[in-house]
């Protein structure tokens, strides 16, 4: 991996953006000068659109970049999950045939794991794919599945094998979206917003070549997603610099609102502590003592919160593959958003149930308090990363499992 500075790669950001962008361009056109410069990617080896440069350079092209008035990469489950796994454990030839759409934005990605019966225990999941010459053939229901609405294509864990033990029975494929065996139907909200869905697969296809790992190695590749998912969790909605103009810009704007119509409820579904002092002394309560403490405790745990993501950021950036401190910095977004929620009802009172008002800052308020149960469960509940800590970081021993060993098919049906 090459020794750069983080002024180094702003410079060479900077030079190249001053060389390359057109605004007249369409956002495809872009964003393919974009991968083809190394800069969507820069972590990346060069033989894969990257730079072989250290994690960190990532975010810092991307930034440098949006605030030169430009557009990164695309947002969500596309570039957080689906490029990364694929990465990681594609084959060159799966590489070649999504992973250059997929970092231009052309392809969109949800995520089909959950299913009813297997979300926590994810490995007992049940929706079976059977190999017919060189495809395999779907069946089952997946839940839970964030923009499975409007993707085109799928990340999808399936058994493969009922005779092998939970684990070792899965296999991961990337499955077209688009087409007749597969139905997607929304699923509304406490929030009232549509953004997961329910996946039922009925003699869906997939050809055989969409199999990510081995057969059989579903487990190993999901776990990779996972890892991903957790250091991935914020899912920010980058701003475009307001003062940008061109078709370039104008089609990002149309691509950034419609990530937002599934992502827009995602900052108050993390607690918006940017509002808390706002509207303590909005509603003049400023000089409660028993609030004050609560919201220092607030701060407090997001300061702790920002400094683990930062840790988990040099871990990487040190090489170092995701593992326990996205299951920490986890956790610390779960607290976070957990005081928040007891903050903002402290302060607001009975006017946090308020959902249609005059007051456009009560209604984000009461969103607040319905939304952030859900960043305790995304990605793995709190629960699920204790566990992960407890066996991975400080050595205890595995939980019990009646089924351990077991084929599948004697404890799966
Ligand atoms: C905002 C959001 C977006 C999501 N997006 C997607 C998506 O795009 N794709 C997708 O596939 N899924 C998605 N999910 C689903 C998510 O991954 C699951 O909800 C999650 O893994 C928990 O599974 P579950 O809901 O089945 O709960 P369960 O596994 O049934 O858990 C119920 C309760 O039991 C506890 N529990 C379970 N097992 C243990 C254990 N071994 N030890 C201790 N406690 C335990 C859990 O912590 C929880 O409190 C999303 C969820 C949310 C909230």
């Amino acid at each position: 991996m090459a020794e750069i500075a983080e002024q180094q790669v702003i410079d060479e950001v900077l030079a190249w953006f001053g060389d390359s962008w057109d605004p007249d361009h369409t956002l495809l056109q872009w964003r393919d000068r974009l991968v083809e410069s190394g800069w969507a990617v820069p972590s990346w080896s060069t033989r894969w659109f990257g730079k072989d440069l250290p994690a960190w350079a990532d975010r810092l092209a991307h930034s440098t970049i949006r605030k030169a008035g430009g557009i990164a990469v695309p947002l969500g489950g596309g570039f957080g999950l689906a490029a990364p796994t694929m990465y990681d454990h594609a084959s060159d030839d799966l590489k070649h045939k999504y992973l250059r759409r997929t970092l231009t934005g052309e392809l969109s990605w949800c995520q089909l794991f959950s299913e009813p019966g297997a979300g926590s225990d994810l490995a007992g999941l049940k929706t079976t794919a059977v190999r017919d010459g060189d495809q395999w053939i779907v069946n089952g229901q997946k839940v839970w599945n964030t923009s499975a609405d409007h993707a085109d294509m799928g990340i999808l864990v399936a058994r493969t094998d009922w005779d092998a033990v939970k684990h070792a029975g899965l296999s991961y494929f990337l499955i077209d979206m688009q087409q007749d065996g597969v139905e997607v139907r929304p699923i509304e909200q406490m929030n009232y917003r549509n953004s997961f869905n329910e996946v039922f697969m009925t003699d869906a296809r997939v050809p055989h070549e969409n199999m990510v790992g081995g057969q059989g190695e579903g487990w190993k590749v999901a776990r990779g997603t996972l890892a991903h998912e957790r250091s991935f969790s914020s899912m920010r909605s980058a701003p475009i610099n307001p003062e940008a103009s061109g078709r370039v810009i104008t089609e990002a704007r149309v691509e950034a609102a419609e990530y937002l119509r599934t992502y827009e409820w995602y900052p108050q579904r993390m607690g918006r502590v940017d509002l808390v002092t706002p509207q303590a002394v909005r509603r003049s309560r400023t000089e409660d003592q028993v609030l004050r403490q609560e919201m220092m405790k607030l701060i407090s745990f997001q300061n702790a919160s920002e400094w683990t993501s930062g840790r988990a950021q040099a871990a990487r950036a040190l090489g170092r593959p995701p593992g326990s401190e996205g299951s920490i910095g986890k956790l610390a977004l779960s607290e976070v958003a957990r005081q928040a929620n007891h903050v903002h009802s402290r302060i607001a009172g009975a006017d946090g149930m308020l959902t249609e008002t005059e007051d456009p800052v009560d209604a984000v308020i009461a969103e607040v308090i319905v939304s952030t149960p859900a960043q305790s469960i995304a990605g793995g509940t709190d629960e699920i990363q204790h566990n992960i800590i407890g066996e991975t970081m400080l050595g205890l021993p595995k939980e019990p499992a009646a089924d351990r060993g077991m084929p599948f098919k004697e404890v799966g049906r």
